[in-house]
């Protein structure tokens, strides 16, 4: 059978921990805008980096083009999980997974049914009005009744509404970073997928899985080469949505 190293794996772990990037959520059809194709067509349409755009300065200062970009780019209304987040969300019920750490924002791993996720970079689910701190949610935002050239208004306070969404030259909750390294240091199994493990800081993150203690087996799953390829137990080379749906057995 494919992939029987990773299913002995999994099936000896009683406490295994998802790390996952933006590979995850391409096969569910949300493009990473940090792909060659998502820089190219931020430069030709905008004239900017991804990075530029989706910076705290940014929003501040061209909160207009903020919106427009964000709305077009970082949101996909019809997406649905993929094999990967299935899988993930079964392995948690069957008392294998104990968290989910994301870099995605895209909110699939709950709508998948998995409970304990960490979103790292936040989501675009929740929305927060920068006045009141009211909450609004993506419909809300989306509705451009709600919104002045673009950019979503809280009718109750008439400030701005910022999408929780860690952007450039914001730190990450340190709760949700405190809480991550709590459930990696305490895995039995690291499993890595759909990241190149480039992002800082959320990438040193995997430095805290206790790699060395018996049993213990780190799993990388990727379709191009990562900065940790050489410390994996087992690696993968393929979609991750495919692993982890013939592994865990999800359709
Ligand atoms: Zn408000």
């Amino acid at each position: 059978m494919k992939y029987d190293n990773l299913r002995e794996a999994i099936e000896k772990s009683s406490k295994i921990v998802f790390f996952g990037g933006a590979g995850v959520s391409t096969e569910s059809g949300i493009p990473d805008f940090r792909s060659a194709n998502g820089l190219y067509h931020a430069k030709q349409e905008y004239g900017r980096s991804p990075e530029e755009m989706l910076s705290a300065r940014f929003f501040e200062t061209e909160t207009e083009t903020f919106f427009d970009y964000y709305k077009k780019n970082l949101i996909a209304k019809d997406a649905r999980p993929n094999k990967a987040h299935k899988a993930l969300a079964k392995l948690e019920e069957i008392g294998k997974l104990t968290a989910v750490v994301t870099q995605n924002i895209d909110g699939l791993h709950q709508m998948a049914g998995s409970k304990k996720v960490y979103e790292l970079h936040g989501s675009v689910l929740r929305n927060t009005c920068r006045g009141c701190r009211k909450h609004y949610d993506l419909d809300f935002i989306l509705d451009e009744k709600n919104c002045v050239k673009g950019v979503p208004i809280c009718p109750a306070c008439g400030s701005v509404i910022k999408p929780d969404v860690v952007l450039y030259g914001e730190s990450l909750d340190s709760n949700c970073i405190s809480q991550s390294i709590d459930a990696i240091s305490r895995a039995d199994m690291l499993i890595i997928g759909g990241t190149s493990l480039v992002v800082y800081p959320a990438a040193s993150f995997v430095d805290y899985f206790n790699k060395g203690a018996a049993g213990h087996t780190l799993a990388l799953i990727n379709m191009s080469a990562t900065a940790q390829d050489e410390w994996a137990d087992i690696l993968i080379n393929a979609p991750i949505g495919e692993v982890l749906g013939e592994v865990v057995g999800v359709e």
